[in-house]
C-alpha cells in the first residue's frame, strides 16, 4: 500500500463530525473543528511515496533537513531519519550547483533503502538557473519550493518566475509558492504602501503588510496557472513569525482563494517558546478548518534531534483528533500529593516503551496508533480519568494504600502492587493490544 492508498484509507476511517447541536436543552454542542476549507487536491511524488495534499485528505506532516545538500551521506541519513520519523514530505535546500547536482543521486540512494518519501527542493534567488542547468535535478524532485519575494527583481523577476514554472510543467511537478514575511515582495508592498498613503483613511502599515502577504501568493499563484501549471500542481504557503499575524493572513488566503494550504509559523524559534507559537498559531487555523499540510519550523539545540518537529506536527494533529499516529499515554502533571518520582517514571517509561515498540506494533497490530493510555497518580482524578482511557492505571498517592487499580475499556479490571508494578502494566497493555487489535480480533471480525 502505498503513502496516497494509506491516506485514502485514514480519510475514510476519520468520524465526521457532526454539524450543528442537540436540540436545545438535550446537551451542549458538540465539539470539533469548522468543517475543512475546500482546497483543490495536489499530488506530490509518485509510486509508493506519493502524497495527496488538500481536496480533504489528512493534513500531511512534512519537514525540512539542515545538512548541507552537497553532502550526500549526511543529507540522505537525516531524510531517512525524518521519514521513518514520520514525515510525508521532506525539503531539502537547494542554493547552488553542488547541491543541485546531489539531489538525483540522494533520491536514488534513498530509493535503494526503500525510503521513498517525495524530496521538495527549496530554491532561493537562482532556481530558475539550477532547474534549467541540471535536469536530473529538476526531474528527482517531487515539488519546488520558490519565494515570489525573492525568485527575482525588477525585469527579471518575471522571466525567472516563468522558467521555474516551465520547468515544473515539463517535468509534471508540483510547485509551492511561499510567501514569507522575512522576504517579502518589495515592489508590491511599496506599491500598496504608495496606494494606502492616498487613502483619506490610510490603514495600519502592518495591515498593509499582511495584504501584501496574501497578494504575493495569490498573484504569483495566478501568474503561475497562466504560465500552464494547472491548480492541481500548486501548494501556497504565507509565512509570518508573529502569530496574529499569520493567523489573519492565512484566513484570508483560504477565504480568496482554494489552492491548497501549507500551514507554518516561519522562524517560530527554539524549546518550548517555539513549540508553544507554533502550535497555537496552526492550532486556531486547524480549528477553522484551514490548512492542508503543516511543519513545525523549530530550531534545535546545537546537535539536536531533527525529528522533534515531525512529533511536535504529529502530535499536534493526533490531539486535536485530526490523525493517529501513536497511542497516547495521558497523565497527571503530579502534585504535592505525589511526593515520589513513581508516577512520572511509570509514566515516561510507558511512552518510552510504546514509541520503541510502535515499528513493530503498526505491523502486528493495525489500528492500535489509536489507543489511549492514562498514567495517573493518586486517587483524586486518577480513577475517573482512567476510566476514559482505553487502558489506565490509577496509581497511590501519599498515604494512600499502596495499591493501582488497572481500568479496561471504563471498567475496574484488577489491582496491581509491589515491586513489579511497572513490568506487570506493560503485561497487562500488551495483552490488551493483542485482544483488541491483534490477527485474533481481526480473524472473529471478518
Ligand atoms: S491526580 Fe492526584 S497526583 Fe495527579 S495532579 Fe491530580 S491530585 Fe495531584
Amino acid at each position: 500500500m502505498n503513502a496516497s492508498e494509506r491516506q485514502t484509507m485514514e480519510a475514510s476511517a476519520v468520524t465526521t463530525q457532526p454539524e450543528g447541536t442537540f436540540p436545545t436543552g438535550t446537551g451542549p454542542e458538540i465539539a470539533g473543528p469548522s468543517p475543512r476549507h475546500r482546497t483543490v487536491g495536489v499530488t506530490v511524488g509518485t509510486g509508493e511515496g506519493a502524497v495527496t495534499v488538500g481536496g480533504g485528505a489528512p493534513i500531511v506532516v512534512q519537514s525540512m533537513t539542515n545538512t548541507d545538500t552537497a553532502d550526500i551521506d549526511g543529507t540522505v541519513a537525516q531524510v531517512a531519519q525524518l521519514a521513518r520519523a514520520g514525515s510525508e514530505l521532506v525539503r531539502i535546500t537547494v542554493d547552488r550547483d553542488e547541491a543541485a547536482a546531489a539531489v538525483p543521486k540522494i533520491r536514488e540512494r534513498l530509493d535503494r533503502i526503500g525510503v521513498h518519501v517525495p524530496l521538495v527542493g527549496d530554491f532561493h534567488y537562482i532556481g530558475h538557473k539550477l532547474l534549467s542547468d541540471h535536469p536530473a535535478c529538476a526531474e528527482a524532485l517531487a515539488k519546488y519550493r520558490i519565494n515570489p519575494g525573492n525568485v527575482g527583481f525588477k525585469e527579471k523577476k518575471d522571466v525567472q518566475f516563468s522558467t521555474i514554472i516551465e520547468q515544473a510543467i515539463r517535468y509534471g511537478k508540483t510547485v509551492r509558492i511561499g510567501a514569507n514575511w522575512g522576504s517579502l515582495d518589495e515592489a508590491l508592498l511599496t506599491h500598496l504602501m504608495d496606494e494606502n498613503a492616498k487613502l483619506p483613511r490610510p490603514i495600519d502599515a502592518r495591515a498593509v503588510m499582511r495584504e501584501a502577504m496574501v497578494q504575493s501568493a495569490l498573484t504569483s499563484a495566478e501568474r503561475a496557472v497562466e504560465l500552464g501549471l494547472p491548480k492541481d500542481r500548486i501548494i501556497l504557503s504565507a509565512k509570518v513569525s508573529a502569530v496574529q499575524d499569520l493567523i489573519a493572513v492565512y484566513r484570508e488566503v483560504a477565504r480568496r482563494s482554494d489552492y491548497a494550504i501549507h500551514l507554518g509559523l516561519t522562524e517560530a524559534g527554539m524549546g518550548s517558546k517555539g513549540l508553544v507559537a507554533a502550535s497555537a498559531a496552526i492550532g486556531v487555523l486547524l480549528q477553522e478548518g484551514i490548512g492542508d499540510t503543516i511543519r513545525y519550523s523549530l530550531t534545535p539545540e546545537p546537535g539536536g534531534d531533527r525529528t522533534v518537529e515531525v512529533k511536535a506536527s504529529q502530535e499536534l494533529l493526533q490531539t486535536m483528533g485530526f490523525r493517529t499516529f501513536v497511542p497516547l499515554v495521558a497523565a497527571c502533571p503530579g502534585c504535592g500529593r505525589t511526593t515520589s518520582t513513581t508516577f512520572q517514571e511509570l509514566a515516561r517509561d510507558i511512552q518510552n516503551w510504546i514509541v520503541t515498540s510502535m515499528p513493530e506494533w503498526k505491523k502486528r497490530y493495525p489500528g492500535v496508533e489509536g489507543l489511549n493510555v492514562a498514567v495517573m497518580g493518586c486517587i483524586v482524578n486518577g480513577p475517573g480519568e482512567s476510566k476514559h482511557a482505553d487502558i489506565g492505571i490509577s496509581l497511590p498517592g501519599t498515604g494512600e494504600t499502596p495499591t493501582a487499580p488497572v481500568f479496561i475499556d471504563g471498567k475496574k479490571a484488577m489491582t496491581l502492587r509491589g515491586a513489579t508494578l511497572a513490568k506487570d502494566f506493560e503485561t497487562v497493555v500488551i495483552e490488551y493490544i493483542e485482544r483488541r487489535f491483534g490477527s485474533g480480533a481481526r480473524s472473529a471480525a471478518e
